[in-house]
């Protein structure tokens, strides 16, 4: 299978006033269609850098980033955004916070506006249609906010840190909920995540970045038995432990 993204001995540094920031070393990494990589490493190395050189908002400095196959710029990939902050408005109904995404393209239509509908109800929100974001838990207002994304199908989906908002109990739920919908809807997602235990219930990879600039000091895939079909079950997995001892190991390992 072709890869969705790959980046091929990347290189990027900031530059400012006070010089030259070097944020990402010769990263090379290869995503399948549908794959949940989960990237984590020490704060300030490089994650959300790594995440604006896919969504195209920065440029390599050096190297290539393809997209669908094709060279990033003229790739036409649909690049989905989920941030810490659900960003809902409260003038507007949960609906209307849902359509908002496909309002901005032009692209609202009967067929769009059923996908949506279809997906609330699915995601059990269509009690909650016609209500305020206020209305909703924040687990609800996440489900909300991903809907909203997942409207415009995006080809591939950016979380960044998208739950650490959230209280502890709160977060767990969410992320089991949201793992559980982009699984359901067969998405390719990168998530930025501080949370070793979040990366390991979600990814089917995870990506261990060094100190900056950050280079891959490892890529370690996740193998659960079929038991463990969901990310609240893969905590009990008795193979959860193993992997959490082996990213932190690697993380506190020098570099
Ligand atoms: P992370 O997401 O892993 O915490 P970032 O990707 O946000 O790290 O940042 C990596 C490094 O680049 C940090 O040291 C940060 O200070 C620096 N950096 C980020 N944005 C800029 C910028 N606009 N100008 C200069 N340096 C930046």
């Amino acid at each position: 299978m072709e890869p969705i993204l790959e980046f091929i001995d990347v290189c990027f540094s900031y530059h400012s006033t006070n010089g030259e920031t070097p944020a990402l070393s010769g990263i090379s990494l290869s995503v399948k269609p549908g794959e949940f990589i989960a990237i984590v490493g020490p704060s300030g190395c490089g994650k959300t850098t790594l995440l604006s050189l896919i969504s195209g908002l920065l440029l390599p400095e050096s190297g290539e980033i393809r997209l669908l196959g094709k060279a990033q710029g003229t790739s036409g990939a649909n690049i989905g955004y989920m941030l810490q902050k659900d960003h809902l408005f409260e003038w507007r109904t949960v609906y209307d916070n849902v359509l908002l995404g496909l309002e901005i393209r032009h692209g609202l239509n009967q067929q769009t506006k059923a996908q949506v509908s279809s997906m609330l109800d699915t995601y059990g929100l269509s009690a909650f249609k016609n209500s305020p974001p206020s209305a909703l838990s924040g687990g609800m207002r996440q489900r909300a906010a991903l809907i909203r994304t997942l409207a415009l199908e995006p080809d591939i989906l950016l979380l960044d840190e998208p739950f650490s908002a959230l209280d502890y109990q709160t977060r767990l739920e969410v992320g089991d909920d949201i793992g559980s919908i982009l699984r359901k809807e067969g998405k390719t997602a990168i998530l930025v995540t501080h949370d070793l235990a979040e990366a390991i219930t979600l990814a089917d990879r995870v990506v261990i970045l060094s100190n900056r600039p950050a280079r891959i000091k490892k890529i370690l895939p996740l193998h659960f038995d079929e038991a463990f079909d969901s990310p609240l079950k893969r905590r009990s997995a008795p193979c959860f432990s193993e992997y959490f001892d082996e990213i932190w190991k690697e993380l506190k390992s020098n570099g």
